[in-house]
């Protein structure tokens, strides 16, 4: 595997990764009230890709994903399911565990749940309300007194030092840019008593009939989003670790904010890159639950599509690209996956080894994997157009090859 380059959001450009003998990667996980999208399943797809090519380099991995198991979507869908919310997250943990064995993801080495976190991320909290990097809201409006938020602004000044965080880092956003995804992207920029509209929640002190844990001095309550990953992150990491991965909606305000509370944490930054996977659409339009078309992969798994031509539909669109699931799209990964199918049998004596090179050489060009999908088509419709000896050893090495760089299973 030749070195690895990947596209950093924050510095805007294509970064050679310098990740040593111990790369390590968080990636965001998700909130489970829903079962898992394309959307969902192209973004863990993406990074599985540079989990696959560094181990490919003969590197151990430190690969984390938190899960949040506790969140006001989550809620609201189990009091209008009728369900209790602990039934809900772990059923759709489950099915989202199940959808990414299926689509061959490889598991991270810690899987965390924000619920089972609430201890470490109570004293992190306290932590910046002492540093003067937090504060507590009054209660106005029937909210009672006492939640906790991040201030964004003194945080922004706290280091000159030249790695420091300050709001933009990661995301490079104008303000009113961010003001308009803090909005949509749950963030309460119209929260009465806030010292700036952009300010995040940290904790979210008890309301009547929900969950709440044990506080501290914050009192009973529940985490907000962004500092449930930056503490688990700092558990299970180290200070930087490489790559902090998700899909391009987390940008902001979730990976810019958790870089902030990081850098007031530690004192160094969450991680040294940032890099996300693009949207997937359906047909043209913007995937939602509220328009009712999202492509589930434990539907196209119970029709009895095979799920390495999900995989290999996803695989076909660079990892960065926003792009559209299409029944069209489908086909021409099942045909593809059933053509290379058929070339194992005549994988041409000496071809192997230059396959696998193009592979590598793709996988390391910001994880080119249609370029890698590419060399894959181009040597089945060689080998099935037959006229050269076939070799065993060089059908094991294809098939081996394809499934560790791809994760795509002949
Ligand atoms: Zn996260």
């Amino acid at each position: 595997m030749p070195a690895i380059r990947l596209f950093d959001t924050a510095a805007g450009h294509e970064v050679a990764l310098e990740s040593g003998d111990r790369p390590s990667m968080y990636v965001c996980g998700i909130t489970p009230y829903d079962a898992t999208h394309m959307g969902h399943a192209a973004s863990y797809v993406a990074f599985d890709l540079l989990n696959r090519a560094w181990r490919d380099a003969g590197k151990d991995v430190d690969y984390v994903q938190n899960v949040t198991d506790i969140d006001d979507p989550l809620l609201e869908r189990a009091t209008a399911t009728n369900v209790d919310w602990r039934e809900l997250a772990q059923s759709q943990i489950d099915l989202f565990q199940t959808d990414m064995e299926a689509l061959n993801v490889l598991s991270p080495d810690h899987y965390v749940g924000a619920v089972e976190s609430i201890s470490l991320i109570v004293p992190e909290v306290e932590r910046l309300v002492s540093q003067g990097l937090a504060y507590t809201v009054p209660g106005t409006n029937g909210e009672p007194d006492g939640d906790v938020y991040y201030d964004v602004e003194a945080a922004g000044k706290q280091s000159v030092a030249p790695d420091a965080w300050s709001l933009g880092s990661i995301s490079g956003l104008s303000e009113s840019e961010m003001l308009e995804l803090f909005a949509e992207r749950g963030g309460d920029p119209g929260r009465s008593g806030k010292r700036q509209a952009l300010d995040p929640l940290l904790w979210r002190v008890a309301r009547e009939g929900e969950p709440h844990w044990p506080g501290g001095s914050l009192g009973d309550g529940r985490p907000g989003w962004h500092i449930e990953c930056t503490v688990i992150a700092q558990k299970y990491l180290p200070a930087p670790f490489t790559v902090q991965g998700g899909g391009s909606d987390l940008i902001f305000p979730h990976h810019e904010m958790g870089a902030g509370h990081a850098y007031s944490l530690a004192g160094v930054p969450l991680a040294k890159h940032y890099a996300h996977a693009g949207m997937v659409g359906l047909d043209g339009e913007k995937m939602s639950k509220s328009k009712g078309n999202l492509v589930l992969v434990s539907k196209l798994r119970a029709a009895g599509e095979d799920p390495a031509a999900i995989r290999l539909a996803i695989l076909a669109h660079h990892y960065r690209s926003d792009w559209s699931w299409t029944d069209e799209g489908f086909a021409a990964a099942k045909a593809d996956l059933a053509a290379w199918r058929r070339a194992l049998e005549h994988a041409p004596q000496g071809s192997a080894a230059p396959l696998v090179d193009e592979m590598r050489a793709a996988l390391a060009a910001d994880l080119d994997a249609p370029a890698a999908v590419a060399a894959v088509s181009r040597w089945a419709r060689q080998a099935n157009d037959g006229g050269a000896p076939a070799s065993a050893s060089d059908r094991t090495l294809v098939r081996d090859a394809v499934d560790a760089l791809l994760g795509v299973q002949l």
